[in-house]
Formats: structure tokens, C-alpha cells, sequence
């Protein structure tokens, strides 16, 4: 692992990686599950040396380093009454969520952390050092925002920045399971009802079951507005009799941590120590982040069986627990102006994002509980996606799979619908040697699951 702090130092180790065909990868916040940003024998670049933030606040615009987390975004850029669409959990590295896309609480206003990134510096494969814009290295730029990864390190981002005056309203809610009906008529209201300025997720976990020994429903609100406003738009939600309602006005930099609590990587150092120098490979925490997607309305009798199945397998496996399914309700008119063949993120359509965090601890279940999770996310998107629409055109409506959630063994013309040519070919100008193929391999169908 090599810990640099400057962008020379940066290109140094790039261009001898590719020189001697080393196996290479590069290190942000650390949150992909799928050995993105592991390099077995080989190098791993760390950038967390290189978290610097720089607000400017005439042009409205932060400059941030590749190897920042949101966190630091988020305060840096509130002391001038700023915002940046940026992820939801804030230890989440910068460039490792915007390149792939980049989704949060602000994506209703302002669409993807990539439609506000107005210029790239990066390191390519040859160690050469370029800045990707709309006007300068046009195409590199087209291919940067949602699928960066395979093109290079990111060593400085620009972003477009936000005015944000107020507080938010925002928490997380616990029902028990019979309140599901309840709460799936109220998302099938929600487009109705939202103007841009909310979120509204939902799921299932058995995390920090408080007074509950069963899977429950997790629930967590946003809205940019006042409480008021928030509490009358929620109400239907809000009346029902939750266990545990963490709902308050937070600044925007708060609310990003929101979720940190609920996150085994951020909870480590309360949790009890396992020795990772431990020569059993089988023990240990292991992690598998999978997506789909799922559109409005919601069938009750669908979601229940998502739960029922979810509930089973938490139950017979207790290890599991703490994994999640949350079907993630945040506007998509912003997301849905720009159009696939526009950047090579290629999900924009008329559906939400599905995200699964399966945790288990013991390798004997990794097949099983991977299987279940494919298993479940496969359902949600075949039975309830967009793919089962009539007319459903993947270059039209997207290919209703967000890169930074799919699995590393989902096949990569499935992400990238028809943007995987010209993906292709820009791999061929700025990375022949394919330095960038730990996160999804753009020159192989799918990767063997890690
Ligand atoms: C609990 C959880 C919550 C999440 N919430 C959100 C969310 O709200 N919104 C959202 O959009 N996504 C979310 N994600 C997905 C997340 O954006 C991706 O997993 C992202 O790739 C993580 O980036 P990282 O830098 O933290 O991880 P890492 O594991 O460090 O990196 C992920 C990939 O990015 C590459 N990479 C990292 N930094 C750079 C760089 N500077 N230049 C080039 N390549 C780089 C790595 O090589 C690796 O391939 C979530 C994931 C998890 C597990």
C-alpha cells in the first residue's frame, strides 16, 4: 500500500504499475464490498493524505482532493451556507461515489453528484496528468462521469456548489412489520406529492433492534424546508406508532451523518476487536453491497413477500442481522432531464434505486447469503422494475442499474447499456493496458464475484 501525499507521487506509482503490469488499485473512502479497492499482490494507492477542500465562494464552486469524504465536503462547504450533492453517509469517498454517478438527499433538486462536476483532474494509466471538462478532453469527461473508475486516479475534483440558508428535517423511523401497508400507500403517493425538495427510503434490517426481536421496517425522511412543511408532507407516516423516531432539524452537514451510526464500517472501533492478522481467513466481517431498481406504484402484496423472504433469512441467520434492503424514493426529474447517451452513467429512467447491504460473518455462508441477495435483487427488478414495462427501451429509459451499487459480477453491457461501445473505445485511447479494472472491468463481459 502506498500512502501518497502529491499528485506527482501520484503518477509516479501509476505509471509503474502499468510499466510493469503490476496489479493496481486505488484507495478513497473504502466503501465498495466487491474488492474494488483491494489489490492482492499488488499496489493499492491510498489518497488519504490528499482530503483538502477549497470553497469558493463568489463563483459558487469547491475544488476538493481525490481522496476527500463527504464529511469534509459537507462542513467546508456550510461555512459559507453552501451545499454539494454529495452521498448520504458521509465517510463515503468523494471520488469514488461521483464518478460512478453519485446519489443524495439533494438529487431531487439537483440532480447527480456528476451533473454538478464541472471539471476532473486525473492521473492516467501512462502517469500523464490531464483536466477533463466540458471544453478540454471532452470525451474523457463524457466517459469520467459514471464510469471514471476505469479511466484513471482522480487527483482534484471541481464541483458545482448549491445556496442552502436553513436547516433540514431529517431522521430515521422504526415500525413494526405490520405497518408496511401503511407505509407503502404513502410512498404510492409520493410522486404526487414531492416537488424535489424530499426524500423518503424505506426497508428492512434487524440492525439495533430496539424493543423488537424481528426484522423490522426502517424508515428515513428528508425534507429541505421547514419543519412545518415537513412534518405536514411526512404526516401520514409521521402518525403511524413508530418504536424509534430520530426525526429533528439538523444542518445539512449533520444530516449526512444520520446514517454513519447505522454503519458497521464507521461503528468498527465499538465493535468487538477481531484480529485481522488472524491467519483464518474465515472469520471476519464480510460485506456485499448489491442493487436494482423498482418503480411506482408499489404492489403490497410484492413488498410483503420482499420482507417475508428478508425476514427468513435474518432469522435462520442471525450472523446477518445487521444487512439491509432499502428502496431509496428520491426524486428523479432532475436525474431524468439529461439523457443516457449524455455521460456514460446510463440509469436516468423513471424508477428509484434498490440498494442491498448484505453482513454476515463466517465464509462458509458466503455463497448462501450472496445467492439469497442476487436471488432477492434479481426479483425486485424482474417483478417490479422498469425492465418489466411494455415498451421498456434501455437507451431511453436507462438500464435501471446505478454502477456504484451492482454487483462486480453483474456484466458490464447490463450497467452500461449501449454507452459500452463508446466506453470501450475511450479505454482503448486512455488505458490499453487496462491499469483500471478493479471496480467493473470494461473490457471483459462480467468479473468472477470476489
Ligand atoms: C453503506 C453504503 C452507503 C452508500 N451510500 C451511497 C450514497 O448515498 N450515494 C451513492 O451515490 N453511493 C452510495 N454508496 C455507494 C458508494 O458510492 C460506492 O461504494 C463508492 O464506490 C465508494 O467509494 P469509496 O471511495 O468510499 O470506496 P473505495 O472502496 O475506496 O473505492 C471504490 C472504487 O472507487 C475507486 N476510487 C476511489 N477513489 C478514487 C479516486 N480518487 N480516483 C479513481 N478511483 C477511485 C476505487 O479504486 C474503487 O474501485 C454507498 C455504499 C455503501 C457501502
Amino acid at each position: 500500500m502506498v500512502r501518497v501525499s502529491s499528485v506527482d507521487q501520484v503518477a509516479t506509482v501509476v505509471r509503474f504499475a502499468t510499466d510493469h503490469e503490476i496489479s493496481f488499485t486505488t484507495r478513497g473512502g473504502g466503501y465498495s464490498t466487491s474488492g474494488a479497492s483491494i489489490a492482492h499482490g499488488g499496489i493499492v494507492l491510498d489518497l488519504s493524505k490528499l482530503r483538502a477542500v477549497h470553497v469558493s465562494p463568489e463563483s459558487h464552486t469547491v475544488t476538493v482532493q481525490g481522496g476527500a469524504l463527504w464529511a469534509d465536503v459537507d462542513v467546508a462547504a456550510a461555512r459559507h451556507h453552501l451545499v454539494v450533492v454529495g452521498s448520504t453517509l458521509n465517510q463515503i469517498g468523494v471520488a469514488g461515489a461521483t464518478l460512478g454517478g453519485g446519489y443524495g438527499w439533494l438529487t431531487g433538486q439537483y440532480g447527480l453528484a456528476i451533473d454538478n462536476l464541472l471539471w476532473v483532474k486525473m492521473v492516467l494509466a501512462d502517469g500523464s496528468i490531464v483536466t477533463a471538462s466540458e471544453t478540454a478532453h471532452a470525451d474523457l469527461f463524457w466517459a469520467i462521469r459514471g464510469a471514471g473508475l476505469c479511466f484513471g486516479v482522480a487527483v482534484e475534483l471541481g464541483f458545482r456548489a448549491h445556496r442552502q440558508e436553513g436547516h433540514v428535517f431529517a431522521g430515521t423511523l422504526r415500525f413494526a412489520p405490520d405497518k408496511l401497508p401503511r407505509v407503502v400507500a404513502f410512498v404510492n403517493q409520493f410522486e404526487s406529492l414531492t416537488d424535489g425538495r424530499q426524500g423518503f427510503w424505506f426497508g428492512f434490517t434487524m440492525q439495533d433492534s430496539v424493543d423488537m426481536d424481528q426484522c423490522h421496517i426502517l424508515v428515513v425522511l428528508f425534507y429541505n424546508g421547514s419543519e412545518s412543511q415537513a412534518r405536514q408532507f411526512f404526516r401520514p407516516v409521521l402518525e403511524l406508532d413508530s418504536v424509534v423516531d430520530t426525526t429533528q432539524m439538523l444542518s445539512y452537514d449533520g444530516l449526512n451523518g444520520i446514517l454513519n451510526t447505522a454503519d458497521i464500517t464507521a461503528r468498527r472501533d465499538s465493535l468487538p476487536k477481531i484480529d485481522i492478522t488472524h491467519p483464518d481467513k474465515s472469520v471476519g466481517f464480510r460485506r456485499s453491497l448489491r442493487g436494482s431498481n423498482i418503480t411506482l406504484p408499489l404492489d403490497a402484496e410484492f413488498v410483503q413477500s420482499i420482507y417475508d423472504e428478508f425476514s427468513a433469512m435474518v432469522t435462520h441467520y442471525p450472523q446477518a442481522r445487521d444487512s439491509r434492503i432499502l428502496l431509496e424514493f428520491v426524486p428523479n426529474g432532475e436525474v431524468k432531464k439529461v439523457a443516457n447517451s449524455a455521460t456514460a452513467f446510463a440509469s436516468r429512467g423513471p424508477y428509484y434505486n434498490v440498494s442491498s447491504l448484505f453482513e454476515w460473518a463466517e465464509a462458509r455462508l458466503d455463497d448462501e447469503i450472496r445467492s439469497r441477495q442476487k436471488g432477492m435483487m434479481d426479483r425486485i427488478g424482474g417483478d417490479a422494475g422498469i425492465a418489466r414495462h411494455p415498451g421498456y427501451n434501455p437507451s431511453t429509459h436507462g438500464t435501471g442499474l446505478y454502477a456504484n451499487y451492482a454487483g462486480r459480477d453483474v456484466p458490464v453491457e447490463e450497467i452500461f447499456g449501449s454507452n459500452i461501445s463508446r466506453l470501450r473505445e475511450l479505454k482503448q485511447k486512455y488505458d490499453s493496458h487496462n491499469t483500471f479494472r478493479k471496480w467493473h472491468n470494461l473490457n471483459k463481459h462480467a468479473n468472477p464475484p470476489d
